[in-house]
């Protein structure tokens, strides 16, 4: 996997937050295109749909639709892999944790019928997309926060555990060293998981699932979790996930904005390339960050795109689980 190059922004660089990208240990990549702009891409489903190079992950939730389960399902267990990765240092355990040392997760899904659950600031479990879905399932909520959440999970027999491995203990005290109140030019750091599913039946599920911005002030929570923003489903239109710089997503509505673009009749290649637009648009330090979103439609068809060079997809579909090396907007 090529590295996303580590782009920072501005206005946060002076709170000394990055965002950038890690590498996901797990990948087992079957084959790599070219910078793609996937305007004649392929269709078909079942099928799923990834951000970055997550191939673990897409392949098991391929697996869970062979078998002829629900989009919903293959969701949960696919985002499930890259969680239980302490490699990654993004999702799950070992994400990079807040500024204060403590790792906090955000993570939601969405079904083929307009349900929605969320989980934020959520500490010491292991898989918070699952915890999503037990909310969306077993509560009269939608979003539990914090201790709460935690609390919840811990009644519905999630295990507590130290989700900070050695190795992002040391990234944290090492940034504390170097970098901490000042802003970090290219340092590694960052990326969710935002996948997108359809299932036998054609109905479509979404998750997006991460540790959030490295090195945060505590209680910061990003897109990833909001519905809308990091992640929308449609199930008559289609579906979106959003990954890089949460607080721009989440001031341009970024995944319901696609979704709404599809229904207008954009293919999800025109409504992904639209939503980064109205960032670029709104933003003159839009050079500053990395925003990527992927989407796919009603019949399988996909799109993706992003401000900056260095966003992968992973698609697993007509049987074949690949690569996609994403197009982007700014060519310098
Ligand atoms: N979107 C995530 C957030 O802002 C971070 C990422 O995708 O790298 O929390």
């Amino acid at each position: 996997m090529k590295r996303r190059k580590f782009i920072q922004n501005a206005s946060l660089s002076t709170f000394g937050i990055a965002v950038g990208t890690s590498v996901f240990a797990s990948e087992t990549k079957t084959s790599i295109s070219e910078v793609s702009n996937p305007k004649s891409g392929t269709s078909g489903f079942p099928m799923v749909i990834a951000t970055w190079n997550v191939n673990s992950s897409t392949a098991e939730a391929w697996r869970v639709l062979q078998e002829g389960n629900s989009a919903l399902d293959a969701i949960e267990k696919g985002c499930m892999v890259e969680e239980a990765n302490a490699e990654g240092q993004s999702v799950g355990i070992g994400g990079l944790p807040d500024r204060d040392g403590n790792v906090t997760l955000d993570a939601c899904i969405m079904d083929s019928k307009g349900n929605y659950g969320a989980v934020v600031y959520l500490q010491h479990i292991m898989h918070p997309i699952s915890v999503a879905r037990k909310v969306m399932e077993d509560t009269p909520h939608v979003i539990l926060a914090g201790k709460g959440a935690e609390q919840f999970a811990i009644s519905e027999g999630f295990k507590p555990i130290d989700l900070l491995t050695e190795a992002s203990k040391k990234a944290w005290e090492e940034w504390k060293k170097t970098s901490q109140y000042k802003p970090i030019i290219n340092i590694e750091n960052h990326d969710t998981i935002g996948m997108l599913a359809i299932d036998k039946n054609g109905d479509i599920s979404g998750g997006c699932t991460t540790s959030g911005l490295a090195y945060k002030i505590a209680g910061r929570v990003g897109d990833s979790p909001i519905i809308g923003s990091g992640l929308f489903i449609d199930n008559e239109i289609g579906g979106a996930t959003a990954t890089g710089l949460g607080e721009e997503v989440l001031k341009t509505v970024g995944s319901f904005l696609i979704v709404e673009l599809m229904r207008q009749g954009k293919t999800p290649q025109q409504a992904c390339e639209e939503a980064i637009g109205r960032i670029i648009k709104k933003n003159p330090d839009y050079k500053d960050f990395q925003v990527g979103y992927i989407a796919v439609n009603k019949k399988g068809e996909t799109g993706w795109y992003s401000i900056h060079d260095g966003f992968w997809v992973t698609k697993y579909q007509n049987d074949k689980n690949e690569n996609f090396h994403s197009d982007f907007y700014d060519k310098k």
